[in-house]
């Protein structure tokens, strides 16, 4: 395969940077025309809660759409990406810290008030983000940079298995694997679009440097990094492999896509029937019916199991590609802990009362 581990030349950048910004601003312009159903998301107390267009699928089907069509007319040529792999993470770099420095001076007024003055209180806003809901011509900023980031993952990954046909003339079944795997779990995301708004992220957190890199550098240079490893790895795994794969990816399917969207339908209040039963509740208020009775974040461990799934398509030759699972792990234990100390705060006895009944947080009998 054309080799992705070089230094980019000045000519490579400039592509690059036109790529990059037009993949951005395409999908901004999109974001502001394509129809959508509006919703209300979730809100910090004393907030009032903002209202989405959820028109990410839609938008993540015409790029689909597009690049399925015009590879084979010659108009695109995905492979051409992975040349462009170092060039674009140079760019995508450069644009990360501008467009924090740019969120910082937007909101330096509301930074001040949060954080104070002087350079320690500059930094940890920039590093966190001055506001907490930015948006651009109705446009709220953190749910949009979630569709370059996914989007522009996919687009890599398909790069990758487009230097594998032009090099090898096959797909070999580890990428098929990891292909669909990936694209199940994006268009995941945006068929669950209307759950995300109510996550913490979207809802609390602000918008800096943080969320900025790891939406716009992270996701999609650090997490098709299995790709990159699949290019030249064309044998066929036996079938008991394949079947395990597909097994532990569906586990992790079920764990997290079920678990959130329960939560989500309890937090919305209807239909909340689970597993066949109406849902029991502590007070009202806290769920303890189906997964979120079995642990306190069994989301996040389906999200792990679907992580290594995608990680074990590549074989055991590379430790490289388990760092994505690995980062994933020290990611969401070091959520949930946060997460519960939030939840403690918040529910009091209650919460107690939780952690006595769903004794586990991630792993049954583990942790
Ligand atoms: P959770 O779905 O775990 O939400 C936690 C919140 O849910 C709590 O703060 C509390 O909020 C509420 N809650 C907790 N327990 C209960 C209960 N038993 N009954 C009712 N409500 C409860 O996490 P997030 O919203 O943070 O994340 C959503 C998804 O995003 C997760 O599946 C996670 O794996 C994924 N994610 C993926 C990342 C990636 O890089 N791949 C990064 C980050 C997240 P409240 O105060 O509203 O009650």
């Amino acid at each position: 395969m054309p080799d992705p581990r070089h230094w980019p030349t000045g000519a490579e950048l400039a592509v690059a940077t036109g790529l990059l910004v037009g993949f951005v601003a395409l999908l901004f312009v999109l974001s502001c025309i394509v129809p959508g159903r509006r919703a209300q998301g979730g809100a910090v107390a004393g907030e009032a809660p903002r209202t989405y267009t959820l028109n990410g699928m839609p938008i993540f089907v015409i790029v689909l759409l597009t690049a399925a069509i015009g590879q084979p007319l010659g108009l695109i040529r995905l492979a051409a990406l992975v040349v462009l792999f170092p060039a674009l993470l140079v760019v995508a770099n450069a644009l990360a810290f501008a467009a924090s420095a740019a969120l910082y001076f937007r909101g330096r007024h509301e930074a001040r008030a949060v954080f104070g003055s002087g350079l320690r209180a500059t930094l940890q806003a920039a590093f966190f983000g001055a506001e907490r809901q930015p948006s651009l011509l109705g446009v709220d900023l953190k749910l949009f940079s979630y569709r370059p980031s996914l989007i522009g993952l996919v687009l890599l990954n398909l790069a990758f298995a487009d230097a594998q046909l032009q090099e090898h003339g096959t797909l070999s079944v580890p990428m098929v694997l990891y292909q669909a795997f990936m694209l199940l779990y994006v268009l995941n995301y945006f068929q669950f679009e209307y759950g995300m708004i109510f996550t913490w992220d979207i809802v609390a957190e602000r918008f800096g440097w943080m969320l900025v890199w790891g939406d716009y550098v992270l996701v999609p240079f650090f997490y098709s990094i299995p790709a990159w490893f699949l290019v030249d790895r064309l044998a066929t795994p036996p079938t008991w492999a394949v079947a395990g794969l597909i097994a532990l990816f569906l586990f992790g399917f079920v764990l997290f896509r079920g678990a959130n969207e329960q939560k989500h339908r309890f937090k919305a209040g209807h239909d909340v029937r689970i597993w066949g039963r109406p849902a029991e509740t502590l007070g009202g208020r806290l769920l303890i019916s189906g997964f979120w009775g079995i642990g306190r974040h069994l989301n996040y461990t389906g999200e792990i199991c679907i992580y290594l799934a995608f990680a074990l398509t590549t074989g055991l030759q590379s430790w490289v590609p388990y760092l994505l699972p690995a980062w994933l792990i020290v990611l969401l234990a070091h959520r949930a802990w946060r997460d519960e100390r939030h939840c403690q705060q918040k529910y009091g006895a209650l919460w107690e009362q939780y952690v006595r009944r769903a004794r586990f947080r991630m792993v049954p009998f583990v942790y």
